[in-house]
């Protein structure tokens, strides 16, 4: 597993105007250091403690996406550093992001988090739900968060069709809020989806954030 080779092929198949967050999850810092020494900045994690943990021990010219479920009580350990949140999925959690960047004089880039496969095991959130976090009396109040898009993981299968589909569901979705919520703001622009199996599929299908992990740093355990 060439890491340098991976991130350079990777490259050369995303348009520049995609962004690759590679997801370091599970991985040492050994290897992220590996990538970042390649020139690679940007990085994923999906727990609060494990990306904590590692945020020390990091260049901290790394720009940090924290992609996993959240639980408002781990916010704190991530506020002071993390770049943005691929996994908003209800307005509490916001509400506390807002409060936990504010501590620390920072303003953190959100996306909501959408339920897009058609098997029910992931999660997220559907449109009623994001209208509803998005018509919250306080929502204007956040002065520390921005909501800059949308984010979903498609159904773990082989049926390419499918993947189309759900993906194409997503930027849907973006469409809608995009003129319902924020026609006047430019910083909504994100479609963050596709992963190692599925990112070909997501960039046609409009994708402007890609995570991928195992294509980068080996299969995980
Ligand atoms: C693990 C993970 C990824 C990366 O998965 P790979 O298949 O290893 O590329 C992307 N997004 C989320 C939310 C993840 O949890």
């Amino acid at each position: 597993m060439n890491i340098k080779e991976n991130l350079k092929k990777i490259k050369r198949e995303i348009p520049a105007n995609v962004k690759l967050v590679a997801v370091s999850k599970t991985k040492p810092v050994e290897l992220i250091k590996e990538a970042y020494d390649a020139g690679h900045k940007i990085f994923g994690e999906n727990k609060a403690q494990e990306l904590s943990a590692k945020y020390p021990q990091l260049p901290k010219d790394i720009e940090w996406h924290f992609i996993g479920h959240l639980q408002t009580n781990k916010v704190k350990y991530i506020a002071p550093f993390v770049a943005m949140i691929h996994s908003v999925d209800s307005f509490k959690l916001l509400r506390e992001i807002n409060k936990q960047a504010s501590k620390h004089n920072r303003s953190i880039d959100c996306l909501l988090e959408f339920h897009i496969a058609e098997e029910s095991t992931k999660f997220g959130l559907n449109i009623e739900e994001a209208e509803e976090i998005l018509l919250h009396p306080d929502i204007k109040t956040l002065s520390n968060i921005r909501i800059c898009g949308v984010m979903g993981m498609a159904t773990y299968t082989d049926d390419t069709q499918q993947i189309h589909r759900e993906f194409a569901h997503l930027h849907e979705i973006f469409d809608h809020l995009k003129k319902k919520f924020f026609s006047g703001e430019p910083s909504f622009k994100e479609i963050s989806m596709g992963m190692s199996g599925d990112y070909k599929v997501a960039i046609k299908e409009g994708s402007t954030i890609v995570r991928i992990g195992s294509k980068i740093f080996g299969a995980r355990d």
